[in-house]
């Protein structure tokens, strides 16, 4: 069965093309700067139509979708409902779901009758107890604006930690495990038996480690305070912490972790610093997910930083578990998510 895996967003659309369940990869690419001056494809439609006019035959699709809410905590066909729900999420997540939803009527338009599934980065963190997931904030916004953490990257991590219990030779439901997904955005979560029981990003991918270009965990006060301070409405101050904190931020140098290492060794005291609060952050989040689950077995790094920057990685591990008598396997683990996407469309449709 050839699956379609896609990961449309806001400008872009990301495919890979699996047989499963050999899962072998056929074929993948990307088109980039849809909707913006000069391209030649206006919106998601065209730019799908010429990615298929190149694949031809496909069995079925399976979407990344990063938002499901409360409403999934698994992979859903797409059916009237789900185009719902998912156009509901828009408001909690006006960055990707419409994005997301652009890719799945383009799909069926495209491809009439052909099965198509959503897989939420949002649907693994769904077993987090709500001591977790509840924020100190009046009880009212999460029954009214349903807000509390949600945490994303939930494809990455489930994969990596199947990817652990595959390689360690141990079933899910025997294993305590913290994974790191450091990339661009970067995100921790705590896994007891499998399930996602805390995780760092919250109601956004805003919340939790220093990322590329994003803040993570701030005193919130701070925000009305530089608001006041600099004049800054909320569509400007949102624009900061997303896109001008962070590593880049910090450093003023760079979002890349690999030129801020560089400039670190040549004496950039910046960079160091940008890197120094990084890895500290980590530190502090495995720290804390060490008491949440009550032992480790393994400690997982994945995406750009964690799979590819050794040092990043010892710096993070340095004396970490000295105080612990059983020594937690570290491990790095190549993350997947269109395998994952694809796996979990091929066992839905099957089913
Ligand atoms: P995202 O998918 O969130 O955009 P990535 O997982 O590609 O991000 O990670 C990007 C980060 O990983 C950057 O800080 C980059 O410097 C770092 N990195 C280090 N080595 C590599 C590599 N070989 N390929 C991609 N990113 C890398």
């Amino acid at each position: 069965m050839k699956i379609l895996v896609i990961n449309s967003g806001s400008s872009s659309i990301k495919y890979k093309l699996f047989d499963m369940p050999s899962e072998c990869l056929i074929s993948k690419g990307a088109i980039e700067h849809i909707g913006e001056d000069g391209s030649k494809f206006n919106n998601h439609y065209s730019g799908l139509k010429i990615i298929l006019e190149e694949i031809k035959l496909v069995d079925a699709v399976g979407h990344r979708v990063v938002h499901g809410a409360e409403d999934f905590n698994k992979p859903a066909l797409v059916n009237s409902r789900v185009i719902k729900v998912i156009k509901k999420c828009c408001a909690i997540a006006p960055l990707h779901n419409p994005a997301n939803l652009s890719g799945i009527l383009a799909t069926a338009k495209l491809l009439p009758g052909v099965k198509q599934v959503v897989v939420f980065d949002t649907a693994f963190h769904q077993t987090i107890p709500e001591r977790a997931f509840i924020y100190g904030l009046p009880y009212d916004y999460y029954q009214k604006l349903r807000v509390r953490k949600y945490g994303f990257h939930g494809t990455s991590h489930e994969y990596v930690a199947a990817e652990a219990s595959r390689i360690l030779k141990k079933p899910l439901n025997k294993l305590k495990l913290i994974t790191c997904h450091l990339g661009n955005g970067c995100s921790i979560t705590a896994i007891d038996q499998g399930k996602s029981v805390d995780t760092s990003m919250g109601f956004t991918p805003l919340e939790g480690l220093v990322m590329g270009t994003r803040c993570g965990d701030v005193d919130p006060a701070l925000i009305t305070h530089i608001m006041r301070k600099k004049n800054l409405d909320t569509k400007q101050m949102d624009s900061i912490l997303n896109k001008e904190s962070g590593l880049k931020g910090i450093s003023g140098i760079s979002n890349d972790m690999r030129l801020l290492e560089e400039k670190a060794n040549l004496g950039s005291k910046r960079a160091k610093l940008a890197v120094d609060i990084f890895v500290y952050r980590v530190r502090k989040y495995i720290g804390a997910y060490l008491t949440v689950l009550g032992g480790l077995d393994a400690l997982i790094f994945t995406a750009g930083i964690g799979e590819n920057q050794p040092a990043v990685r010892e710096s993070i591990c340095q004396g970490l578990f000295s105080c612990l008598r059983k020594k937690p396997r570290i491990m790095v683990i190549p993350t997947n998510e269109e395998l994952m996407i694809a796996r979990q469309t091929y066992k839905l449709i099957k089913r």
